[in-house]
C-alpha cells in the first residue's frame, strides 16, 4: 500500500497533509503563547438545584481568547493539547485559576462549588495530588469547595492505580463527578466499586426530551442506577423548562444548561449565583426571563 502510495507521490505531496501539518506546528506554537501570555480565560457556568432553586455548584471551561480578539472553544484546542503534551500546563492553569476564583467568591460570602474539568491524560500523571494540593493551598480553598470532572475513559483501565487516585482525592475532601456520562464504555460493575459523587447525564439524552421515549427511558434509568449507588445527579444541555420540568419529576438533582445561563465571566458569576431559580420539582417549572 505504502508502495502504491509512493509510486503514485500522493503520500508524500498531499497538499491537505502538509496544510495540517502546518496547522498543528502553528496551533502549538499558538498554544505555548497563550500560556506564557496569559491568553486563557475561564468562564463559569451554574447548576441549578432541584431542590430549591439554587446554584451550589459552578463548572468551569476554558476559552483561548487570541490576540486578535476571538474566544476559541475547548473542543478546538484541548484534544490537540493532549495529543501534543500541553494538556498537563494547561490544566494546571485551569485549576490554579478556578481554586483562586472560588476562594475570592468565599471571600464575598458566596457559598460556591467550583467544579474543574479533568482530561484523562491529567488524570493519570503522576504529578496529579502534589498539583491540586498546591492550588488548594496557594489559593487557601477548602477542598470541598472543589469538585473534579473525569470522564469514562480516565476510568477505563479500572485498575489499581485509579482506584487509589479516586480514593486520595475523596480522602482530601475533593468531590469526582463523572462527566458526559452514557457516552462512554465504562462498564457498571465498575460503576459500583468506584468511589464517585455525581454523574452528569450526557447532554445527548436530555437533548431528546421529553418527547424522545429512548432516551426518557435512559435518563430514568440512570437516575434509578444512580440513587441505588448512593451517587447525586446532575444534567447537562438543559435548554427548555420542558425537559427541566421532566428532569425535575424523575428526581435529578441539578440541571445545568442554557436554559438557566451559559458559562459566564468570573466577575458575572457573582451576580447570577445570589439569583434563585424556582424548583424544579413538585412545581410547575417556569422561567421567568423578565
Ligand atoms: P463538558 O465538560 O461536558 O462541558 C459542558 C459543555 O456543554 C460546555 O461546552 C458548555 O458550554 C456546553 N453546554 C452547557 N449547557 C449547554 C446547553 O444547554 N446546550 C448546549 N448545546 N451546550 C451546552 P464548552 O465550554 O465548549 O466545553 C466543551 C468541552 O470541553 C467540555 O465538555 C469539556 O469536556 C472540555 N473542557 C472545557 N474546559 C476544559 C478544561 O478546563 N479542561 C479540560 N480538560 N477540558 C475542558
Ligand atoms: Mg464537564
Ligand atoms: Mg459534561
Ligand atoms: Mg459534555
Amino acid at each position: 500500500d505504502a508502495k502504491a502510495n509512493g509510486r503514485n507521490g500522493c503520500r508524500y505531496y498531499n497538499p491537505a497533509l502538509t496544510a495540517e501539518a502546518v496547522h498543528r506546528v502553528e496551533l502549538e506554537a499558538g498554544l505555548r503563547r497563550a500560556l506564557a501570555h496569559d491568553e486563557l480565560v475561564l468562564m463559569y457556568q451554574p447548576q441549578v438545584e432541584v431542590r430549591d432553586g439554587s446554584i451550589a455548584t459552578v463548572e468551569a471551561l476554558v476559552r483561548w481568547q487570541t490576540p486578535d480578539g476571538r474566544l476559541v472553544p475547548p473542543l478546538e484546542f484541548i484534544p490537540f493539547a493532549e495529543e501534543c503534551g500541553l494538556i498537563d500546563a494547561i490544566g494546571s492553569w485551569v485549576l490554579r485559576r478556578a481554586c483562586h476564583d472560588a476562594a475570592q467568591w468565599q471571600r464575598r460570602g458566596l457559598d460556591l462549588r467550583v467544579a474543574v474539568n479533568l482530561s484523562p491524560v491529567q488524570f493519570r500523571a503522576s504529578g496529579l495530588l502534589d498539583r491540586i494540593r498546591e492550588a488548594l493551598a496557594d489559593s487557601d480553598l477548602p477542598a470541598e469547595r472543589l469538585e473534579l470532572e473525569i470522564t469514562e475513559s480516565a476510568l477505563m483501565a479500572d485498575d489499581a492505580d485509579t482506584h487509589a487516585t479516586l480514593a486520595a482525592l475523596r480522602t482530601l475532601g475533593i468531590g469526582i463527578a463523572l462527566d458526559d456520562f452514557g457516552t462512554g464504555y465504562s462498564s457498571l460493575s465498575c460503576l459500583k466499586r468506584l468511589p464517585l459523587d455525581k454523574l452528569k447525564i450526557d447532554r445527548s439524552f436530555v437533548s431528546g426530551l421529553p418527547d424522545d421515549v429512548d432516551n426518557h427511558a435512559i435518563v430514568r434509568a440512570i437516575v434509578a442506577l444512580a440513587r441505588h449507588l448512593g451517587f447525586r445527579i446532575a444534567a447537562e444541555g438543559v435548554e427548555t423548562a420542558a425537559q427541566a420540568e421532566l428532569l425535575g419529576e424523575l428526581e435529578a438533582d441539578s440541571l445545568q444548561g442554557y436554559l438557566f445561563s451559559r458559562a459566564v465571566p468570573a466577575a458575572e458569576l457573582e451576580a447570577l449565583a445570589s439569583r434563585r431559580w424556582p424548583p424544579a420539582r413538585g412545581t410547575q417549572f417556569r422561567i421567568d426571563f423578565s
